[in-house]
């Protein structure tokens, strides 16, 4: 045997083993100039939010003591379809953006499929996730204005995450609430928020009314979103200068987060393909609207009919089980009233490890959407996201963040019922994030701990009963 002959047996084993897989590469000039907001293009407008002391429309004065007065503008922009994104954040972008877009080959040849497997990886951003391309311009925004302080909420931390490395940016303070049970298991991203500056609170915490009340009835309550969110509004609009940010669900993060989407689309062009199914994993909205929405602009006007499957885990299902009213964003009820797919702001999820996920509404434009039957969703068992993640470390050497592995589930359902089928569609999903700061996660999953949770249908009509007297 020749060395040229054991080089060409080397790269034959590898190619039996694992599948190079092809990344499509943009340069920093093809980072998008304009965020793309869809609803001017939508058939059926969301319903208006509404101020939940008056019953009346929002105006964008009565988000003002929330939010920085242009992601207020932004949030109730209903007439552009394209908003400028500052110099100075598509500078910031430049960071880590264009993010690739690959080619899954590995995970094809893992599944033996006919279907053509692409993600874009939004995961090699500094903080790991998707949440920088919003808390960027949110941060940016607040700091033109003048305002010093922020504060925000987080689940399983990326979002903090993230708003904690955009404040440092823009050198604005920023108080983060924790939900309890993460502050206590995810002590890694509670580190990483305290390294870039940000103060980190465990929520529910004695600092705010909403949190005293929680704690006094239920002492040994773990937290949830809903109640940080409460926390973070009413810190806001209770100290000077000091404004609030949100990581998902409004309309102005799935605005931001359409820099995913704008990006994929000239990458898919340079692979030669269009998806005919677009997949994301879904909490609040942010990540599933980033990627599809540039795509479902082509369906709006006609020229195409891409499929888009919202993933979501089967202990939250707020997309296919939830009721369509109008329901606060978090548990106190001091968010404006939503027109959302819920499960009731006083819905409990229960402690699955994707915690980006736990999140009891849809966004409103995303909720109109699935009601009128433009985009689906799916429900994935927390076992099923698991099994899901490991065959995609195995195949793409990627760990995903168990958020993202319910994308990847659904990726994997749709090209198994291709192989079946004998078709061959064109597959895209969001990997929204890596889960190596998820690793106990990972660690209870390969010892059997984990298991799956279903919700009773009970459950959602006790919790939903109330939302019609909103
Ligand atoms: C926060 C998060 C999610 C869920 O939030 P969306 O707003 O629905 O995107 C999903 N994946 C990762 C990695 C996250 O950090």
């Amino acid at each position: 045997m020749t060395l040229c002959h054991i080089f060409v047996y080397i790269c034959e084993f590898k190619t039996k083993t694992m599948e190079q897989s092809k990344k499509y590469l943009l340069s920093e000039k093809d980072i998008p100039t304009a965020w793309f907001n869809i609803i001017p293009s939508m058939p059926v407008k969301p319903r208006p939010m509404l101020n939940p002391a008056t019953h009346k429309p929002l105006t964008v004065e009565d988000l003002y003591p929330l939010f920085s007065e242009e992601a207020s503008r932004q949030e109730l922009n209903f007439t552009d379809s394209w908003i400028e994104i500052p110099e100075q954040v598509r500078d910031l972008y430049k960071i880590w953006r264009p993010t690739p877009l690959v080619r899954a080959r590995g995970l094809e040849k893992m599944l033996d499929t006919t279907a053509k497997i692409y993600f874009k990886n939004e995961s090699v951003s500094p903080v790991g996730s998707h949440k920088l391309n919003s808390a960027i311009p949110q941060a940016y925004y607040c700091k033109k204005q003048g305002v010093t302080n922020v504060t925000t909420e987080t689940g399983a931390g990326q979002w903090g995450a993230a708003l904690s490395l955009a404040s440092r940016m823009f050198g604005l303070e920023l108080a983060v609430y924790m939900v309890k049970i993460s502050y206590n298991q995810k002590p890694y991203r509670r580190s990483i928020m305290q390294t870039y500056g940000a103060e980190v609170i465990a929520s529910p915490s004695m600092s705010t009314k909403a949190g005293r009340k929680i704690i006094t009835e239920h002492p040994n309550y773990q937290g949830s979103l809903g109640t940080a969110i409460s926390e973070a509004v009413e810190l806001a609009v209770s100290t000077p200068n000091c404004k609030y940010a949100l990581g998902s669900v409004l309309n102005h993060v799935a605005l931001h987060q359409t820099v995913i989407g704008l990006e994929a689309e000239k990458q898919m062009e340079m692979a030669g393909d269009y998806p005919d199914i677009v997949i994301g994993c879904f909490g609040g909205g942010s990540n599933f609207s980033g990627i599809a929405f540039p795509f479902l602009r082509h369906n709006l006007s006609g020229e195409r009919s891409t499929e888009f499957i919202a993933a979501e885990p089967a202990s939250c299902p707020k997309l296919t089980r939830g009721v369509f009213s109008y329901d606060f964003g978090d548990e106190a009820g001091y968010t404006p009233l939503i027109p959302m797919l819920s499960l009731g702001h006083n819905f409990s999820p229960a402690n699955i490890h994707a915690g980006g996920l736990r999140y009891h509404g849809a966004g409103s434009v995303v909720s109109q959407l699935k009601n009128d039957g433009l985009i689906d969703a799916v429900d994935i068992p927390q076992l099923e996201s698991f099994e899901a993640a490991t065959l995609f470390a195995k195949s793409e050497g990627i760990i995903p963040a168990p958020e993202s592995a319910h994308a990847i589930a659904a990726a994997i359902r749709e090209a198994r019922k291709a192989k079946e089928a004998g078709t061959s569609p064109v597959i895209l999903f969001n990997l929204s994030g890596h889960g190596l700061i998820d690793m106990t996660a990972y660690d209870r999953f390969l010892a059997g701990d984990l298991a799956n949770y279903e919700v009773p249908d009970n459950e959602i009509t006790d919790n939903t009963r109330d939302l019609e007297k909103l």
